[in-house]
């Protein structure tokens, strides 16, 4: 099978299309003929080093929809041939990818590959954001940084249907419309603005409850400030590169705020903690009121393209490989 390759840490160019042995599903686990691979901004981390794939050469990617081609031993609820998406489990960059059946949900008819793919990994991460690790509630101010991106845009939805005030940061003009039209209350140019002090602006100088910070080190500090006493400092993420460490001490004098740095996997570490936040997510989509953005679609021989775009900060919404 065709499936692209990471022979040494690097950048976009060390993700090479291969011709590789089919994987063959192990006990629990199902193989599945991919339709629509999930690009994700952990993809770059394991490229590059800043997360360690668990061995080398590896195939990079940890989210899909496919079909199921066949079943290991003891797989008993899943059959050949039905739907399946999945996030979280390495090597999606492929034709076939073998999957512990415990992370993969059925597909319902009414949600399309591409919007399966586009959905599961950036979708029950902006879920358990929205009502896990800062459980939203009407008249709450979210801030969201990098509205226009693939969280960013799915989370500025699941917040306003919470009834939370959303503020986002952008970088450019047609994000910020893209963020506008996903329901943003407010929409900061953070590579213009301050954006603690808008923020300051917007709540008349009491802050936001919650900051969702996926960016990093480039944010963090302002992050912290835009936060009201008492507030959740949420980081999520390292697209600018990591945060440095933090002494607690810090949080005292910023208002005895909170913080934490959620990451999916604990927070999808059971089949039915799975089906509840897919679940969701799927009729969210079946019923029109949550929408997914797949402007940027290459074949698999390309993910190195995709990478690279995806790191100059140009892109917006979901990025997907075709096998
Ligand atoms: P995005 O589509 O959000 O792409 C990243 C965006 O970050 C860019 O489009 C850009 O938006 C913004 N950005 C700001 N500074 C930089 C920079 N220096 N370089 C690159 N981008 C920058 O990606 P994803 O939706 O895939 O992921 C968003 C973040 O969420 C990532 O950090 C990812 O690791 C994290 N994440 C964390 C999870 C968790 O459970 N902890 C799970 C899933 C994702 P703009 O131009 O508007 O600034």
């Amino acid at each position: 099978m065709n499936a692209i390759v990471v022979e040494r840490l690097g950048g976009p160019d060390v993700l090479r299309l291969k011709e590789i042995p089919e994987p063959q599903p192990g006990p629990n686990e199902a193989l599945v003929r991919t339709e629509a691979i999930g690009i994700n901004y952990i993809d770059v981390y394991y490229r590059s080093g800043h997360y360690k794939a668990p061995h080398m050469p590896f195939v990079p990617g940890m989210e899909a929809c496919g079909t199921i081609e066949a079943v290991g031993e003891n797989v008993t609820a899943l059959r050949p041939g039905q739907r399946v998406a999945y996030a979280s489990a390495l090597g999606s960059y492929a034709e076939f990818v073998a999957v512990p059946v415990a992370k993969l949900v059925v597909v319902p008819d009414g949600v399309s590959p591409r919007q399966a793919a586009a959905l599961l990994l950036q979708g029950m991460t902006a879920h358990y954001l929205a009502n896990s690790t800062f459980a939203l509630k009407k008249g709450d101010v979210a801030l969201v940084h990098a509205g226009a991106g693939g969280v960013g845009l799915l989370l500025t939805q699941l917040a306003k249907a919470k009834g939370a005030t959303v503020i986002t940061t952008v970088s450019t003009e047609r994000k910020a419309e893209l963020s506008r039209g996903a329901g943003a209350d407010h929409v900061i140019k953070y590579t213009e603005a301050d954006f603690a002090a808008e923020v300051g602006r917007i709540t008349d100088g009491r802050g936001a409850d919650v900051v969702y910070d996926s960016v990093g080190k480039t944010t963090y500090e302002k992050s912290i400030d835009s936060l009201r006493p008492r507030g959740m400092f949420v980081l999520f993420g390292a697209s600018s590169g990591p945060v440095p460490p933090i002494d607690l001490q810090y949080l005292s004098g910023k208002g005895s705020l909170f913080a934490t740095r959620p990451t999916l996997v604990h927070y999808t570490s059971t089949p039915d903690e799975i089906a509840w936040r897919a679940g969701d997510l799927f009729s969210m989509v079946e019923s029109g009121t949550l929408r997914t953005l797949i402007e940027y679609e290459y074949p698999l021989a390309e993910a190195a393209r995709a990478h690279a775009d995806l790191e100059s900060r140009k892109t917006v919404g979901k990025l997907l490989l075709l096998p």
